[in-house]
């Protein structure tokens, strides 16, 4: 579990539980107390917990809608978000080309979110064929990007910066 906390200098920053037990607790406090400590900062400091079930919530949720070939699960999940990312870059182009002619403002934010959506359905499900936790996968993608603005890097290339 990580929190999202905006420092002095307003930058917004993630800290995990044991970067608060470091700065607010001692060895030789009882563990009542240092879960004390720790919820006592975490209020004070008005540090947001960064994600709490919604996301865990809804990727074991899409399991219901799940049906593909499970020996083929992680190509046709992966093929699933490009697919689906080329419909958001459809209703895009659309819009581009037609404006509000076709559909009103309105109707298009809907149909953008319904492929937000769909991207999102198919993400999940990739991360749950991996093992792997969707609320997770967000904190983690966080602290990278916010890890990458702290150095000032955020506008530059490369998966490692
Ligand atoms: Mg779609």
């Amino acid at each position: 579990m990580k929190y999202l906390l905006r420092g002095d200098d307003s930058q917004l920053y993630t800290v995990t539980r044991d970067d608060i037990y470091r700065l607010v607790c001692t060895p030789d406090m009882s563990e009542e107390d240092q879960e004390l400590t720790i919820l006592n900062w975490i209020e004070s400091e008005d540090a947001q917990a960064f994600s709490d079930e919604t996301f865990n919530d809804y990727q074991e949720a899409t399991l219901e809608t799940a049906k593909y070939p499970p020996n083929k699960a992680l190509e046709y999940l992966s093929l699933g978000i490009a697919s689906e990312a080329g419909e958001v870059a459809g209703k895009m182009k659309k819009w581009i080309r037609d404006g509000d002619s076709k559909m009103t403002d309105v109707e298009w934010k809907q149909a953008m979110a319904s492929e937000i959506g769909d991207v999102l359905w198919y993400c999940a499900r990739l991360a749950a064929e991996l093992d792997l936790s969707l609320s997770q996968i967000a904190e983690d993608n966080m602290e990278k990007l916010l890890g990458r603005k702290e150095r000032g890097v955020i506008g530059g290339s490369g998966d490692n910066r």
